[in-house]
């Protein structure tokens, strides 16, 4: 088909790539950016279906975290305990990275400490997970370097933050809040320094493999690159299908300004599968996947009446029982998950590269996970 794309266009935008990542999310634009680190004369471009990213980089909490006690017990049921500590270790190491990239003011990040809030009822009881804090504090020492990174929290805090049926909660004095805008606008930022252009409402369609090369067919034109690195994450199914990753859609809401609102950090409830924190004196609340699995396995964006009364009632009968903020705000994002724990950060043919599932803990783990696609991509070159 004949595309009326000049010369120009065509050997300045679309030919001669060493690398095109597909994905503009946080591994997307890590991989990208390490890449033109490491090899600035490189030439690499990223392609993006939407005309913002639209899996979850741009949609989720902004927690900076690791994991909460109940959350850990339940990937133990799965995982051995070397696996949830090399994962865990990937969290704590892709904070690092991010942050170092960065840095702290760019992505607003707030070391206001995490908890873990206990109703009563929960699969894993608060005196399950209190007892197992000495186990995981000792555990995470080795990799994180810090002591104490969990204590019960004061019994005063619930009261404190206004909280109503409450019985205990657990603190973690090293997780933190970003501001996922100024992150991923920083993170562009980055990409654009060192001269890679990011193509947006560029979906990619087909990919093509040519003697030495990679071609590949999108909805605006056709690329030719040498190495392909695939980092649509819940979204990689479309194009391999085998591979273990299951999309998982979350849901969250965010309330209009409170003027006397008390929380202040990172809250998780229910094995990590309901959270909400503070922003800008607004309260951020998602999830509820676990509500219906199934349902929820999904790439649509969307939200549905089930999840969002789930979000209202733990909203209006126990963060904020006196006061009935209207919500602003309500969203999906689309996140990655696979009955392993670990990301898949691989080749999956030749000069095609992946790095997708970071099971919902990317703006932890995703500097990381970008990074070590780029160096499994360099070792090729
Ligand atoms: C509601 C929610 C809350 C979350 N909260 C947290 C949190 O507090 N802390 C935390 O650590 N993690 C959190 N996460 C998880 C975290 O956001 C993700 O793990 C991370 O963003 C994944 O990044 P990614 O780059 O792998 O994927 P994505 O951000 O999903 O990026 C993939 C990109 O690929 C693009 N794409 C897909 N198909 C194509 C195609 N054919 N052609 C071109 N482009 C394509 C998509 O448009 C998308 O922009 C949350 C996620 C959600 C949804």
């Amino acid at each position: 088909m004949h595309s009326n794309y000049s010369y120009w266009e065509d050997k300045t935008f679309f030919k001669h790539y060493d690398v095109i990542v597909i994905g503009s999310g946080i591994v997307g634009l890590n991989a990208a950016y390490q890449l033109k680190f490491k090899e600035p004369v490189l030439k690499v471009g990223v392609i993006e279906a939407g005309f913002l990213p639209t899996g979850a980089s741009t949609k989720n909490a902004g927690f900076a975290c690791f994991g909460s006690i109940s959350e850990i017990l339940n990937e133990l049921k799965t995982s051995t305990e070397e696996e949830v500590l090399e994962v865990v270790e990937a969290r704590w190491k892709g904070l690092v990275k991010l942050k170092m990239i960065l840095g702290e003011k760019a992505i607003d990040y707030q070391n206001f400490g995490g908890y873990e809030v206990f109703k009563g009822g929960e699969e894993f009881s608060s005196l399950t997970c209190i007892e197992n804090i000495p186990y995981f504090n000792k555990l995470f020492k080795s990799i994180t370097g810090q002591t104490d990174i969990y204590a019960v929290a004061n019994k005063n805090k619930a009261a404190v933050f206004g909280f109503s049926h409450v019985n205990s909660m657990i603190y973690n004095r090293c997780e933190a809040q970003i501001d996922t805008g100024k992150m991923m606008s920083a993170l562009l930022g980055r990409v654009q320094e060192v001269n890679t252009p990011v193509f947006n409402n560029c979906k990619l369609l087909e990919i093509i493999h040519q003697e030495n090369h990679v071609i590949l067919k999108t909805n605006q034109g056709v690329f030719k690159t040498n190495k392909v690195i695939i980092a649509t994450n819940g979204f990689i199914n479309e194009f391999y299908p085998d591979l273990q990753v299951f999309p998982g859609r979350g849901q969250v809401l965010v309330t209009q300004q409170i003027p006397t609102l008390k929380i202040k950090g990172t809250f998780h409830y229910d094995k990590g599968f309901f959270y909400f924190r503070n922003i800008n004196n607004r309260i951020l609340l998602g999830g509820g996947r676990n509500i219906d699995f199934k349902l929820e396995e999904t790439t649509q964006a969307g939200i549905t009446d089930q999840v969002q009364s789930a979000l209202e009632e733990l909203l209006y009968e126990t963060i904020i029982p006196d006061e009935k903020p209207i919500i602003e705000y309500r969203w999906s994002g689309v996140m990655a998950f696979g009955n392993e724990l670990k990301p898949i950060i691989k080749k999956l043919e030749p000069n095609v590269f992946c790095a997708v599932r970071c099971n919902g803990m990317g703006v932890s783990m995703g500097s990381l996970s970008g990074q070590q696609v780029a160096d499994l991509v360099l070792n090729e070159m």
